[in-house]
């Protein structure tokens, strides 16, 4: 279908990457005429949550309800420590990753929805299994998962968002794609459509309902000049082009309350010669995500995070924005031979910063930028710190630190003196932002006064209240999930009713 031949519809969907998609599905299934309106090209179609790992955290007491999600074989049942991932664990990480910020009452939905809403879209045909690859330690012959994050879609983000839109088209629910939402058609009170655009062409469609699901702004350098600061419209950013913050500026031009952390992002280490955008073909490969294992170090030599405060899951969101900070916007992230092989496969791709050397006399000549003397002297530092005396421990926060140094690594400590040496060179790569428009926990966009605004619903990125500083990995799409499928069922509800 294209825009000339859409003129009205149930439910408007704004996007097309995960929310939108589940929005859409939920709607549907309520039995009311959907359409989704997607701004990319087909080929580009899908959002950030094409290029995701397709990690969705979820809450667990045991083997038998992670089974509602994923297959698991009973040589994986024998061989695997899952561990249980309760649903008081999984508020408290959220609690602590957001400096306790976080809407309580939009989080506890997400936590306790989370499992549910992933089971009911494994039952729509979506395939979960579990991401050995990625957050499994082997312990001897068997394997521990770490950081409460077991879950993921098949076939990562590609995978995932490939199902939803199958499942899309076989429910018969149409995608325009190349076609963007530019405004709401906002009268007497109540959302009634949106104007949308494709080409030259421009047009309203009518609606009982919409949802916005079409993302944050972190692909827009104004805005994130703006509200994330200076500096921010440098950062290189991770995934789609197309997440420009319409969403959040078509609901702020009817009166939705601006919510969140409009001064946060989630942003990692990524390659220092990454491509501005995200690209398709490469995928998140440029994420370097095990500095856990080495430290990191900046232009002056010097140290400047706990690299080993928490598992990676805990503060890879936050470390971008200090790579950030810090002069020239890079780091290193350095690595002895005894630890070289537990570096995660994203360092052994082609398209790779990297310098080797045999001695670190050497490998501080080859870091381009940074002051030699003093890294020197920081490594050496650093080495003296380690406590040698607490066995290195990769499944659990070991202890393992050091004593003495003005800033101390907490956990997985080890002297970097075995050659040969590796460091990895970084920047900032924006993920999304936090800030955005309000929502209820019915997922209705509300009102500088705090009530709803009658027929707009939203999901996903574009929600703030959820994240602040940082976030627990796998919790944006399972955030998606949960309150796209709460806004696509709340929406066909209001435009039944309405
Ligand atoms: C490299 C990378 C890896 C990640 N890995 C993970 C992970 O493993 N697990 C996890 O939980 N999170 C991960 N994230 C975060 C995750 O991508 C987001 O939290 C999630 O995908 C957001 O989903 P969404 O549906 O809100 O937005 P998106 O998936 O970004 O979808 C927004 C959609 O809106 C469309 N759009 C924008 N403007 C308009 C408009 N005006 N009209 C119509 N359409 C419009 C866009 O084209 C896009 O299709 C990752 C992100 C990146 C970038």
């Amino acid at each position: 279908m294209q825009l000339k031949d859409c003129q009205n519809a149930d439910v408007v969907v704004v996007g097309a990457g995960n929310a939108a998609l589940c929005a859409a599905l939920a709607a549907h299934e309520a039995g009311v005429r959907v359409v989704i309106l997607e701004k990319a090209p087909e080929s580009e179609s899908g959002g950030n949550s094409y290029f995701t790992g397709g990690a969705f955290r979820i809450a667990h007491d045991n083997i038998g309800q992670l089974r509602e999600v994923l297959d698991i074989s009973e040589e994986e049942a024998r061989t695997t420590d899952f561990g249980m991932y309760s649903e008081s664990k999984f508020l408290d990480d959220v609690f602590k990753a957001t400096e306790y910020r976080c809407d309580p009452d939009l989080v506890e939905i997400l936590v306790r929805q989370s499992r549910h809403t992933v089971s009911w879209l494994k039952r729509k045909g979506v395939r979960f299994e579990p991401t050995y690859h990625r957050q499994a330690v082997k312990v001897g012959t068997s394997f521990r998962f770490i950081g409460g994050q077991i879950c993921g879609a098949s076939g990562e983000g590609e995978g995932l968002v490939q199902s939803q839109h199958a499942l899309a088209q076989r429910a018969g629910v149409p995608i325009l794609y190349d076609t963007a939402a530019v405004s709401l058609l906002y009268r007497a009170g109540q959302v009634r459509g949106v104007v949308a655009a494709s080409g030259q062409e421009q047009r309203e469609i009518t609606a009982g309902a919409v949802v916005l699901a079409c993302g944050g702004f972190e692909s827009n350098a104004e805005m994130r000049a703006r509200y994330l600061g200076p500096g921010w419209d440098l950062a290189k950013v991770r995934g789609t082009r197309y997440n420009m913050g319409d969403g959040i500026a078509m609901a702020l031009n009817i009166g939705a309350m601006p919510y969140g952390h409009w001064s946060g992002a989630h942003a990692v280490g990524w390659d220092l010669n990454a491509p501005p955008f995200g690209d398709r073909k490469i995928g998140d490969v440029f994420q370097k995500h095990s500095y856990p294992y080495g430290i990191m170090v900046n232009a002056n030599g010097e140290r400047f995070v706990d690299e080993g405060s928490d598992f990676r899951n805990f503060t890879y969101a936050k470390y971008g924005q200090e790579i950030l900070k810090q002069p020239g916007m890079f780091a290193w992230q350095i690595f002895d031979s005894k630890m070289t092989h537990l570096l995660r496969d994203q360092y052994r791709v082609r398209q790779v910063t990297k310098v080797e050397a045999m001695s670190l006399q050497e490998l501080a000549q080859e870091l381009e930028g940074v002051d030699k003397t003093r890294l020197l002297e920081t490594i050496s530092k650093y080495n003296q710190a380690v406590r040698q005396d607490i066995p290195f421990d990769l499944a659990v926060k070991d202890g393992r630190c050091t004593v003495g140094l003005p800033i101390p690594k907490s956990n997985w400590a080890n002297t970097i003196d075995t050659p040969p040496f590796q460091a990895y060179a970084v920047t900032c790569g924006i993920t999304c932002t936090f800030g955005g428009v309000q929502i209820s926990p019915r997922a209705a966009v509300q009102n500088v006064c705090g009530k709803d605004i009658p027929g707009l619903y939203a999901a996903g990125e574009m929600v703030g209240g959820l994240f602040y500083f940082n976030c627990p990995s796998g919790t944006g799409l399972v955030a998606g999930a949960v309150f796209g499928r709460i806004a696509g069922t709340e929406a066909a509800r209001f435009c039944k009713h309405n």
